[in-house]
């Protein structure tokens, strides 16, 4: 896709701080992190949102969640916890249309800490 941030950040077209990289998946840190650990985990093949996923990505979503889960033990944060978060559309709060997982920690995500 031409015009789609996250495509060009796979392509290296635009600057990010990559903190992984296979033949599929790209993992650069969030630019607005909202938390210690803010990684977001990107297919490099354009695939818009969840919605559009086919049989045939499910390995490739399986490998997101586990090199999401890799980046979170490196940083230190697997076993205090962390969150992996999707974001499908605009009610879900999607302002990337390009699938991508978030990947967030090093603070109690949810309130009351405790
Ligand atoms: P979402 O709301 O799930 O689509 O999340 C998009 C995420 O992309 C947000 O957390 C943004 O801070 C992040 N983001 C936007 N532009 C960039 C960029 N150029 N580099 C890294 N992260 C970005
Ligand atoms: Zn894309």
């Amino acid at each position: 896709m031409a015009d789609c941030l996250f495509c060009k950040i796979a392509r290296k077209e635009i600057p990010a701080k990559l903190v992984f990289e296979d033949e599929d998946v790209v993992a650069f840190e969030d630019i607005n992190p909202q938390a210690p650990v803010h990684v977001l985990v990107v297919p490099k093949r354009h695939i818009p949102t969840l919605n559009d996923l086919t049989p045939e990505d499910d390995a490739l979503v399986g490998k997101l969640a586990r090199v999401s889960a890799q980046l979170a033990a490196e940083r230190g944060v697997a076993e205090a916890g962390w969150r992996s978060v999707v974001n499908v559309n605009r009610e879900g709060g999607q302002l990337v249309f390009h699938v991508h997982m978030h990947c967030m920690g090093g603070r109690p995500m949810f309130w009351p800490p405790g």
